[in-house]
């Protein structure tokens, strides 16, 4: 098979880790863009500048990281909103022109009361509450990408490129190394990288069907692995285990 496209995504920046991962990122010349937590930019603007400076996109991921169905729709705008301008003043500040504005939920909850469980079909949607979630980041100018090489049946049946939000089709579940009771079993560095051999790798989103995924796929992917403070020192074990599979980082510069 030839090599597929793999668009990496890391979300919850800037930690403590943010600027020995940017480095390692660009090091090995793997366009990221940076879902970023808009009360952790403000501690580390400079660390923003230069990842902005480096040719990384940073991107909007709230400001405090609720999950959006737990609040009220007007703290949902305001949490968008702030955050966006603190992207706007620290690409000012930069030099460098804004590509793109780029939105993701915490947790890929659309603020739809289905609390990122966006495969399940037994959870409702509450589309008042979506819809005017979505308004806000229209009217801000925010847009995703249609991402035309990814071909898989259970993004295509979900819609959820259709959304302004970002969506992702293969998150690396690191994050579920620290937690108390491991999600989906996920319980170590090794337990990760083994996952990533796997051709339908289990998704905690819900029911994805019998599809093939994954390297087993020609599908593109959209690659979701996290800045979190916990996995530091995983980080760039799991970018080197990115790098042996077959894989053609994409370059963002080119999405429409
Ligand atoms: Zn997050």
């Amino acid at each position: 098979m030839n090599n597929k496209t793999a668009y990496l995504t890391i979300d919850d920046s800037p930690t403590s880790g943010f600027r020995d991962k940017m480095s390692y990122l660009k090091e090995k010349h793997i366009p990221t863009v940076f879902f970023c937590i808009g009360q952790l930019m403000e501690e580390r603007p400079d660390e923003i500048i230069e990842c902005i400076q480096k040719g990384f996109i940073i991107a909007n991921h709230s400001y405090s990281h609720p999950a959006f169905s737990k609040i009220s729709l007007e703290q949902a705008k305001d949490e968008i909103e702030k955050t966006d301008e603190i992207i706007e003043s620290l690409y000012q500040k930069s030099g460098i022109k804004r590509p793109a504005k780029w939105f993701r939920f915490p947790y890929g909850d659309k603020g739809d009361l289905k609390h990122g469980k966006v495969f399940s079909i037994w959870r409702r949607s509450d589309k008042k509450r979506k819809d005017y979630i979505q308004n806000v980041l229209q009217k801000l100018g925010y847009t995703q990408p249609s991402f035309d090489d990814v071909n898989y049946n259970f993004m295509r049946k979900s819609n959820l490129f259709l959304d302004i939000d970002w969506s992702w089709t293969f998150d690396i579940m690191e994050w579920s190394i620290n937690q108390k009771k491991p999600t989906l079993g996920i319980s170590s560095l090794q337990s990760v990288l083994k996952r990533m051999q796997k051709q339908r790798p289990s998704d905690c989103r819900g029911f994805l069907g019998f599809e093939k995924r994954w390297l087993a796929s020609a599908s593109a992917e959209v690659i979701l692995l996290h800045d979190h403070e916990e996995t530091n020192q995983d980080f760039n074990a799991i970018i080197d285990a990115l790098l042996e599979l077959n894989l053609e980082f994409g370059s963002f510069s080119a999405l429409k």
